[in-house]
């Protein structure tokens, strides 16, 4: 794929440290147009788009905000979520001006288990972006259509 060139800055504040301590790429050598591509392809073959999971993250979100740092079941019983709190802001890396609350809201559900943060939804909302391979806060896509699926009973 082209590359765009206003994407080499994005990839260098995605770089471990920059806005993030642990940033955005783990060991990921390809593009950012690259890594959305590949999972945009998983997402058009599970029919499943990326305002449906970002919606979904949203209202895990607010769920596990609700429950204040106490694990909350939902879904009958399906799904956990807790959340836990840190301090401060995080910029979006892509330079779009959002800036999301810190968070880690944890996810359980039969054998998944994952992090997820207030970013992420917005990420994946708005740039298709679910993080380089390898990231810690990566999330991958086919995990998140089964969660997906699972809440909403379409499995
Ligand atoms: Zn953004």
């Amino acid at each position: 794929m082209k590359r765009n060139p206003a994407n080499a800055n994005v990839r260098a504040l995605m770089e471990r440290g920059r806005l993030g301590r642990d940033g955005f790429l783990g060991d990921d050598t390809r593009t950012i147009e690259d890594i959305v591509a590949a999972d945009d392809a998983t997402l058009v073959a599970a029919g499943v788009t990326r305002a449906e999971l970002a919606d979904l993250l949203d209202e895990l979100h607010v769920a596990a905000d609700e429950a204040l740092e106490t694990p909350r079941d939902l879904y009958d019983g399906k799904v956990q979520v807790q959340v836990t709190e840190v301090m401060g802001r995080i910029s979006c890396p892509f330079g779009c001006g959002k800036r999301a609350h810190k968070a880690a809201i944890q996810v359980k559900a039969g054998s998944l288990a994952f992090v997820f943060t207030p970013l992420h939804a917005h990420l994946i909302r708005e740039h298709g972006f679910f993080q380089g391979k390898g990231s810690w806060f990566r999330l991958e896509p086919a995990e998140l259509i089964s969660l997906y699926r699972l809440c909403r009973g379409t499995e």
